[in-house]
Formats: C-alpha cells, structure tokens, sequence
C-alpha cells in the first residue's frame, strides 16, 4: 500500500518512505492510500492472539513494503514485559460507572509512563528499518525540541537504535524538575541532552533552523549522516496507536464483557495534537465498532468549539494548564481527519490550511461538519473540574488517575448528561501514570504538600493511596546524571556538530 500527501494527491510514495522522510514536500502529511477492513471474523481471528501478534498483524496491512520478519522485529524489540512491566503493555482496568461499564485503557505502563512510549518505543525500529530501505547506510540524526514527556519517551526510544543517534533540546527553566532529571539521566550510547537559556519556542525555532541549513546537511552528507524527526505528525507514531484501541476491542471480546455481534464501544480520548483520537478513527475506519469517539480537551478547548461550530480558530489565549500535554492551539493532526472527511479532496485541504496559517481559523463546510459531528463529540473542562473528577473517581472506585486521564473522565461525564448514553460501554484511555503529575494529584485528593520536591511528593502519593509506583519512577532517584550541557540559544548548531564529532 503506499501513501500520498493530504495536499497534493499526485504523490504516492512507499511506507518506508513516509517514515523516512516524515512529512511530504509539499508540507502536507502522508495518508494511507486506502484503509484496510476488518470484519468480524478478522478482529474474531485477533481475540486468541497477544498484543504483539495483533501488532504484526495489523502492521502488516500498512506496511506492505516490509516483510513479516522485519515487522515482528520491530514489534518484539518495542513490547516488551521488560519494558512494558508485564506481557500486555496495554491493559484495561474494569470500572463501574453506575450502570455502564468504563474501561481504563493504561497506556502510561511503559518506560516513561506516559502513553507515547507506546509509538516511540516502536517508532525507532520502524525508522531504522525504513531507512536502510530507502537510503543504504546511512545514520539518522534526530534532533528533538521538547517541552518535557516528548524527550524522554523519544530518548528511552532511540536509546541504542542502530543506525540512530538522538539529540534532544529542552528550555532549561520550562520543564519540570522530574522531567529534567529524567532526560539528564538518559542512558544509552547514541543519545544525548543540552539545556537551552531560552523557553520551549526558542529550542523549537533552533532545530527548525538546524533542518533547513543547506551547509550543514552537505556536511552530514560527507559522512552519511541525516537528519530526521520523531514528532507526532510522522506515520511511524500514529500507526502503533491504532493498534492498541483494536487489541482492546478484542480483550473486551475475550473477558466477555462485550459479545461477538458486533457490539459498539464509546472511546473517551485526552486530546492535544489530535494524533491519539485520530488512531481511533483510523481504527474506526477499518471496521471496528464505534458508536462515538470522545474528544476530551482541557481549557485550551479549540477542538470542543471546532467540532461544535465548524470554526477552528487559534486566535485565542493559551492557558497553562494542570493538564500540559494538551495546551496546545494547532492539532496538527487534524489535518489527516480533514483529508479523509473530505473524500480526499487535497484542494480543500490546502485551502483550510492557508487560512489556518493566514489568518489563524478556517471554516469547514456544514456538510464535513455534520460529517464531523456524526464520529466525534466535543467537550472541556477547567483544572478545577479535572481535580473534581480525579477525587470523586478516587472515592468512588479507589482508582487513581492523572490529570489528563481527568479531563477525559469529566468529559465523559459531560457526554452522558448531555445524550443520556448510559449504556454503551465505554474505553476512556488513560494517557500518563497519575505519578507523573504528583503535585496535581496531590492537590485534587486536597493533601497538604507544602515545599515538597517532587520524589517527596511521589512517596507521599503513594502513601495516601497506596497505588503502586511505576517502576521507572521508583528507580529514578537512583540514578546518574549524565548530561550537564546548557548552550545558548544562538549556540545551538555548533552543540550538534560538536556532539556529531564534526567541529
Ligand atoms: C501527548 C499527550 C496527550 C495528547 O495526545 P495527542 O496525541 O497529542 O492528542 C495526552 N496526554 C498525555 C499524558 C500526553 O503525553
């Protein structure tokens, strides 16, 4: 199967190339030419398999340009029990919600707990392989500017990849200190982290700068070195993320909480860059029974208004919220959904786009948002509310959960009082493991935590609660810093070519 551009159909390129190269060259991004479907004796098929069989098997289907063997390959390296502490680094956890059944789908069990190891930790294998595919042997250079989880997770990826070295770039006052001490104890050969005097849009613009310079890629070029990108618009990271809603289905199938007719599920989605609902809809796409997908966004609510008025609009305040992996104005994964809701109409496309970059919003026509509003259901709420629902969930059900996994909580909440839909069973994804915002936690379950470091506070969690602490938390403290690097911010490019060994 290959993929073209969501601007410019005349493309067509192989996956391996959409993986290699990241996005297309026209600045769109690359979509599967078609979408495979499942009926229900294929996902009947995938109950009696593990996660990392339905992995290979649906892999498979995207990328027809990789054999089996390299497929289960990759997949066997990524998921497992080591990294993902047990042979399901997907579970559910069952809840009861009065009379429906919520369905916590934890994808934080990996080893930066939070869910984007779930691609990240595959991402690098993939990209390895694509590009020996289509480039030879060359040595990938993966820049990344990261506000905090996105780092890490990308770090613990690419940690002793072959054919892969990483270097990611953070603002040295604008992460928090557990993030920090995350990434500056990263271990591993290929890998490597430098604070930036200057905040997240700084680090940003400096590795954009880096891509681009013409002079330094003929350098990297002398010696067979790339660059490349791990962010969440490359289709290496959104395909492992379909795979997860589909495994659910089928573990839902085997306990026997759904039955083998077809029955449709709600799935509840935290959302920020649109990358992990979008999974969903593929998912959808490809058969599997949804009756709504939920997107849950915190106060930074573009996506609630966008998918209520047809209006996406960016020329708004931007909150910092308790919730920060979805304090973001530009999803820029939506673009996808747009695409394929369209029929694939490029042309439209690039016009919402335009007027995206031109004047921060577009307008979708009323028929794409009836389209719009008959798959998705758009709700908000504030850090008072997601604090609420993180307490009540606790009280009710002795289940701890994040802030992000709040916000979906409360959304769903939303969902129902303004439908009355009780009775479908529900999947709300759990996006980070509750110890990852500690502070916050602590906050909504209203215990005192005055002047605490962050591990204080993690043991203090832990006692109130006594939820068990994720093992790459736990083990933190223990570790060496290894990287003590900060540069300015002009500085940037002579830190790369220094690590690279060419200054
Ligand atoms: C990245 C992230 C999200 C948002 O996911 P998108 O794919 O950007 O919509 C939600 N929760 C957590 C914990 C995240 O790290």
């Amino acid at each position: 199967m290959n993929y073209t551009s969501t601007r410019n159909n005349q493309v067509s390129v192989s996956s391996a190339q959409a993986i290699a190269q990241g996005i297309s060259h026209d600045g769109g991004l690359f979509v599967p030419e078609s979408i495979p479907h499942y009926d229900a004796t294929v996902l009947q098929e995938m109950v009696a398999m593990s996660y990392q069989e339905r992995a290979v098997r649906i892999f498979r289907d995207y990328l027809t340009d990789f054999t089996e063997d390299e497929i289960r390959q990759c997949v066997q390296q990524a998921y497992t029990e080591e990294k993902f502490g047990g042979a399901n680094p997907a579970p559910l956890a069952l809840l009861r919600n009065g009379t429906a059944a919520i369905h916590m789908l934890e994808l934080w069990h990996g080893p930066t707990s939070a869910f984007k190891d779930m691609a990240l930790q595959v991402l690098p294998h993939l990209l390895s392989q694509s590009i020996q595919k289509t480039c030879g042997d060359q040595t990938a250079v993966i820049l990344v500017a990261t506000s905090g989880d996105t780092g890490k997770a990308a770090l613990e990826g690419f940690r002793d990849v072959p054919g892969t070295q990483i270097i990611v770039f953070y603002p040295e006052d604008g992460v928090s200190p557990m993030q920090k001490f995350q990434m500056k104890t990263q271990e591993g050969g290929n890998v490597c982290v430098c604070g930036i005097r200057g905040n997240f849009d700084d680090a940003q613009t400096g590795v954009k700068k880096i891509f681009v310079n013409p002079q330094l890629q003929q350098t990297l070029k002398e010696h067979k070195l790339f660059f490349s990108s791990a962010n969440s618009i490359n289709w290496g990271r959104l395909l492992p993320q379909i795979v997860y809603y589909i495994s659910a289905y089928c573990d839902l199938m085997k306990n026997g909480e759904i039955g083998s007719d077809g029955a449709e599920v709600n799935i509840v989605v935290p959302t920020g860059n649109f990358g992990n609902i979008l999974a969903a809809y593929y998912a959808m796409q490809m058969g599997l029974p949804v009756h709504r997908l939920i997107c849950a966004s915190n106060q930074n609510h573009v996506l609630t208004d966008f998918i209520r008025t047809g209006n996406y609009n960016r020329n708004r305040p931007f909150y910092t919220t308790i919730s920060p992996s979805m304090d973001i104005l530009i999803s820029s994964n939506l673009e996808r959904l747009l695409y394929h809701m369209t029929g694939g109409d490029c042309k439209q496309v690039n016009q919402y786009m335009q007027d995206l970059s031109q004047k921060g919003q577009y307008t979708v026509s009323s028929e794409l948002l009836q389209n719009i509003q008959s798959v998705f259901y758009g709700g908000s709420c504030d850090d008072q509310a997601t604090k609420n629902a993180i307490a009540s969930l606790y009280k009710a059900e002795h289940y701890l959960c994040d802030t992000h996994t709040g916000v979906a909580l409360e959304v769903y909440n939303q969902y129902i009082a303004a439908t009355g839909d009780r009775g479908t069973p529900t999947i709300v994804v759990s996006t980070a493991s509750p110890y990852k915002f500690a502070a916050s936690v602590l906050d909504a379950l209203a215990v005192e935590k005055a002047d605490k470091d962050e591990f204080s506070m993690v043991d203090e969690l832990a006692s109130v609660t006594s939820a068990p602490i994720p093992a790459p938390i736990a083990q933190l403290k223990e570790k060496k810093v290894r990287f003590e690097n900060i540069c300015n911010k002009e500085d940037m490019e002579s830190f790369v070519l220094q690590t690279l060994h060419l200054s």
